[in-house]
């Protein structure tokens, strides 16, 4: 069975301190057929202690090394998660042109220029508030700029519940995701499947296989999976699991994407 991690992040990325080669490394090891690098770039991140800028030019000169490096041994490709906000859409519609990027991951981070990976974030508001915003915002954020190929962990806001409720509800937000999943279809876009969920406990991916299961039925097609690895340990985690689910909801391929165009591989 072919496995590939299309969500991995190095030290190019401003919360992560591996180096790109031990990334290539540990996919070797694990018998990944393809990587692609998706290190962050989130334009007007707010918070001081970290920074999200991407220091594009140096690396798109190291992930060109080791592509030359490991020819023939592994696949790898060039890509970026962009932290999308409404307001950035111009910014980001002319820094994806500068770059020859394999593949592009639009995720949504932050609500209101806030990072609800802090749990300072939650104070005061109920999660149910809290989760629907971040859906309109994701919501917002596809209007505004649809130059990606994927749009990243749709319901990872999941993940920062304080309260302990980390199930996604789809009977709650289901007008709010179907409206996501529909404008992402008509726009010819993906999604991805997000191991990251498993590391952070919820037990499933993100999103939940009940949003997978929706985008599959709206006619959705393209899939990527990928791991969300800061780090070697977590390169290509729970790729087994994430086919396994695919196939039970109904997807027949997943997608791998080299200068922007997806290629179909079978499950
Ligand atoms: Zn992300
Ligand atoms: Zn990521």
């Amino acid at each position: 069975m072919l496995k590939a991690d299309f969500h991995l992040h190095s030290s190019f990325s401003g919360d992560s301190d591996t180096a790109p080669a031990q990334i290539v490394h540990a996919a070797l090891q694990r018998g990944l057929c393809a990587i692609c690098f998706t290190d962050h770039y989130d334009a007007d991140y707010p918070c001081e202690n970290v920074c999200f800028e991407l220091d594009t030019e140096a690396y798109y000169s190291q992930i060109s090394e080791l592509q030359s490096a490991y020819t023939g041994k592994t696949v790898i490709r060039f890509g970026v998660e962009l932290g999308l906000q409404p307001h950035l859409g111009a910014l980001y519609r002319s820094y994806v042109k500068q770059y020859p990027f394999d593949f592009v991951i639009g995720s949504t981070h932050l609500v209101d220029g806030m990072d609800p990976y802090y749990p300072s974030f939650w104070d005061g508001c109920r999660p149910e508030t809290v989760i629907r915003k971040f859906l309109e915002v994701t919501l917002e954020n596809i209007r505004n700029f649809d130059e990606f190929d994927v749009y990243g962990h749709l319901d990872y806001i999941i993940r920062y519940v304080p309260d302990g409720n980390r199930h996604f509800s789809y009977k709650t937000y289901g007008d709010v995701t179907d409206e996501i999943l529909k404008l992402l279809i008509s726009r010819g876009k993906g999604i991805e499947v997000n191991t990251g969920g498993y590391k952070s406990g919820l037990g499933c991916p993100n999103p939940c296989p009940e949003i997978l299961r929706r985008y599959r039925e709206l006619g959705g097609e393209i899939i990527t999976m990928g791991s969300d690895a800061h780090t070697p340990e977590f390169t290509g985690s729970h790729m087994q699991e994430a086919q396994e689910i695919l196939r039970l909801c109904g997807f027949r391929y997943f997608t791998l994407f080299q200068e922007r165009k997806p290629e179909f591989v079978p499950l």
